[in-house]
């Protein structure tokens, strides 16, 4: 599984930003061989996968982590993508209990045609656990306004990445992402500049100050998040975390392997 790539078809966060459509919001690609995982597919999704040469019929899962439009608008429409409308049934959904099911005040994000053009649905909560082709999947806990959000650790043959989702910070929620090669963290707001059920650039640090990763990316800005320029926070968070800290821009593409600590790491491990 040399050939890995990670693609931010939008790094947009609050309703400002995604609102206007000043950062995008079409989730993440995660490609890992010959499997193509979309995360979060936001308002947008099928414009940047073509503006980005992105084949959304290649996704192989799509994962929704919860029921907030910048997170599941576009599910539907991706589903739809994968399978010819659902002449061609296949691809996996693994998503919380919210967009599959609803709650007593909520309708599902999925419709019952779209749940039927999928070949699986796979419904997590925290401490869950899928397999695809020889990736293990992790669903982590949050702490956010969709009681039922998770996040994502992917456990793949060479690296972990974690997907922390949208959620407060917590102590023991940092915990679960310990032993993280990468990270992708959502930190909405810069400074201490609170922001209710999500993370800003001081939490960010405690969160990798736990953690340890090789690599953190940051994403899922808010509009102050601008104002103060995602780089500068970037740089922030990688001095006081000693952590290495970038900030991931609109059709930012990552390959994981060119970040030497992680190979080695990795490397070393097998002896
Ligand atoms: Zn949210």
């Amino acid at each position: 599984m040399k050939d890995a790539r990670i693609i931010f078809l939008g790094v947009g966060g609050d309703s400002y930003v995604v609102g206007k459509q000043v950062l995008s919001s079409g989730g993440i690609i995660i490609k890992l061989g010959e499997l193509q995982f979309h995360v979060d597919p936001g308002p947008g999704s099928l414009v940047k996968a073509k503006q980005y040469d992105l084949n959304l019929r290649e996704n192989t899962v799509l994962l929704v982590s919860h029921n907030h439009i910048n997170h599941s608008n576009d599910a539907n429409a991706v589903i739809a993508a994968m399978t010819h409308n659902g002449e061609d049934k296949k691809g996996v959904l693994i998503t919380n209990k919210t967009v599959l099911e609803g709650d007593e005040k909520n309708i599902p994000v999925i419709t019952e045609f779209h749940k039927k053009c999928l070949e699986k649905k796979i419904k997590l909560e925290a401490e869950g656990k899928a397999g695809i082709g020889n990736v293990d999947i992790h669903a982590t806990k949050t702490k956010h306004s969709d009681k039922e959000g998770i996040g994502f650790k992917f456990y793949t043959p060479n690296f972990v990445l974690s997907y922390v989702g949208d959620t407060e910070f917590t102590k023991e929620i940092a915990e679960e992402h310990k032993g993280s090669d990468i990270i992708i963290l959502n930190v909405v707001n810069p400074g201490d500049q609170k922001v209710k059920n999500q993370m800003n650039t001081s939490e960010a640090i405690e969160f990798l100050k736990i953690t340890k990763p090789s690599l953190a990316i940051i994403t899922h800005f808010g509009i102050k998040m601008l104002s103060a320029d995602p780089i500068n926070e970037a740089r922030t968070i990688q001095k006081e975390s000693k952590c290495q800290v970038i900030a991931a821009k609109d059709g930012m593409v990552l390959n994981p392997y060119s970040y030497s600590a992680i190979i080695k790491q990795r490397t070393l491990n097998l002896y």
